[in-house]
């Protein structure tokens, strides 16, 4: 039971922050693991409205909608449902709308946070194979000139 409706944000709000780590692992050691053949067409350029790879976002998002179909607001795993439902709306957003451009986005950031964002997904997008890729992470980009510097030395050997 959660005591107030806050407690229910506070909650959902956590599980945003967790459901990067736990993306970025899935996106590490599944996707690029026993889920290579679903997530490879995430890596080869699309040719139609819709990839394999998807998949994994309705795998998410059905498990978001269970956990908040099956309990009230007055449960916490109501609110880990809408936590990932969050998680999973900034995703499309940023993932899919922002750097891979599936949908028309008005915003072409020139600096800050969303342009290194585009520029670390665009490393990781550098390396095409299931191997040897970096930068796992949706709405976290760690410093561009470290990854590009990694990828540039894995390509190499
Ligand atoms: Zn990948
Ligand atoms: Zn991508």
């Amino acid at each position: 039971m959660t005591s107030s409706i806050l407690t229910g944000f506070a909650i959902a709000l956590a599980t945003v922050f967790v459901m990067e780590g736990v993306a970025y692992t899935v996106h590490r050691y599944v996707m690029h693991g026993i889920g290579w053949s679903l997530h490879r067409s995430h890596h080869r350029p699309r040719s139609g409205p819709f990839e394999a790879n998807d998949a994994f976002g309705l795998m998410f998002a059905a498990l978001s909608l269970a956990l908040i179909l099956r309990s009230t607001w007055r449960e916490w795993p109501y609110w880990i449902g809408i936590g990932m439902a969050l998680y999973g709306l900034l995703y499309a957003l940023l993932h899919d709308g922002l750097v891979h451009r599936r949908f028309p986005f008005v915003h072409a950031p020139r600096r800050g946070y969303l342009l290194r964002l585009i520029k670390a997904h665009h490393i990781h997008h550098a390396v095409r194979t299931r191997e040897g890729a970096v930068s796992f992470g949706f709405l976290y980009a760690p410093p561009v000139e470290a990854l590009a510097k990694r990828v540039r030395q894995r390509l190499r050997d």
